[in-house]
């Protein structure tokens, strides 16, 4: 991280025009070529994933990947825009929680069964 990339990592865009602003913000320093656009598949993890845009500062080499928020219903939510080793925990813990709710889901399901046989059987 350093002045000519980012000083700060954003762990969600919380509003469009948020996003838009930065994203201009982002055009900027890859224009000036402060910032590299790096094609990562195959390399990362993370790449299976759409909407994943990797950046590569050429002052402090720091790797950035940003996810293109989706606000609409059933979007994959609010984006972010993290250096490479704080992505890669980041979506850890989205899948963390994702296998949580999964997990209740499933034991709700259960239990109206168990209810239900009890109360027709
Ligand atoms: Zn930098």
């Amino acid at each position: 991280m350093c002045n000519d990339c980012f000083n700060n990592e954003i762990y969600s865009f919380e509003t469009q025009s948020g996003f838009d602003e930065f994203n201009k913000l982002l055009d900027k320093k890859t224009l000036a070529k402060k910032l590299l656009i790096i094609d990562v598949h195959e390399q990362n993890s993370l790449s299976i994933l759409d909407s994943l845009l990797y950046f590569q500062c050429l002052s402090c080499s720091e790797n950035w990947v940003m996810l293109i928020p989706d606000y609409s219903w059933r979007g994959s939510g609010k984006g972010y825009f993290l250096t490479n080793d704080n992505a890669i925990k980041h979506h850890d813990e989205l899948h963390k929680y994702d296998r949580k709710k999964t997990f209740l889901g499933i034991l709700f399901l259960i239990i109206i069964v168990i209810l239900s046989l009890m109360l027709f059987v």
